[in-house]
């Protein structure tokens, strides 16, 4: 299967990804992941793109998609996949159809889901999101706490907030995923791929409705 999911920050696809990667058996990839882990490493990359990542801003166009299409080269054509949070504007979606024209059935992609949430539920729920630096593992202070609060229950590494999850800096976030982001939506609509779903609810019961709606 293959799949991308968008939608605003915080709208909870990080956690509807986890759940079909492992449900359908196929390959996490999220760019903002990746990236991430270049700024840990503190790689040429990582150096580069500290600042625009801190501040909300998206990355350069050939830096991301230079991850992902080595990521594609990667893997073998009958993996499956579900790409979170790329593409984020209309240039790098209109690269992943040339990329994936190598894929399977000319690259068609099984389905893009759309999960919306409104602004203020975004801004208020970004409050609430701690990270484990280490592992990665993703916890909210109210709807998904740690066993232990303030440490990973995967690692036991302190937990921290994300430089990006600070309020300003997910307005910042929020404006530009409507500018750049938005028509990316609309790219997938028109192809006939898109499947729209609300995040708001029991995280269950979005991920059965998903399920449901992408098939077995
Ligand atoms: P995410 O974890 O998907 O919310 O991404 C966190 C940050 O990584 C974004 O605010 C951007 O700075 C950067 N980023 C992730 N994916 C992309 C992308 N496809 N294009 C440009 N920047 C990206």
């Amino acid at each position: 299967m293959r799949l991308i999911i968008l939608g605003p920050p915080g709208a909870g696809k990080g956690t509807q990804t986890e759940f079909l990667a492992a449900r359908y058996g196929i390959r996490h990839i999220s760019t903002g992941d990746m990236l991430r882990e270049h700024m840990r490493l503190e790689t040429d990359i990582g150096n580069k793109i500290v600042g625009l990542m801190n501040s909300g801003s998206l990355v350069p166009d050939d830096i991301v998609i230079g991850l992902v299409d080595e990521t594609l080269a990667g893997m073998k054509p009958s993996e499956g996949f579900i790409f979170d949070g790329f593409p984020r504007n209309i240039a790098q979606a209109e690269k992943l159809d040339e990329l994936l024209l190598h894929q399977p059935n000319e690259g068609r992609l099984h389905k893009v889901i759309y999960v919306t949430a409104p602004d203020e539920v975004i801004i208020q729920r970004m409050a609430g999101r701690v990270c484990c630096p280490e592992c990665g593992a993703v916890y909210h202070t109210t709807s998904r706490p740690p066993e232990r609060e303030g440490f990973c229950s995967k690692c036991n590494s302190a937990l921290t907030q994300r430089e990006d999850d600070k309020e300003e800096t997910v307005r910042n976030r929020l404006r530009i995923y409507r500018e750049l982001t938005e028509p990316v939506i609309r790219h997938y609509a028109e192809k006939g791929e898109l499947i729209e779903i609300s995040g708001i609810g029991n995280i269950e019961l979005i991920s059965e409705t998903l399920v449901r709606m992408l098939g077995e």
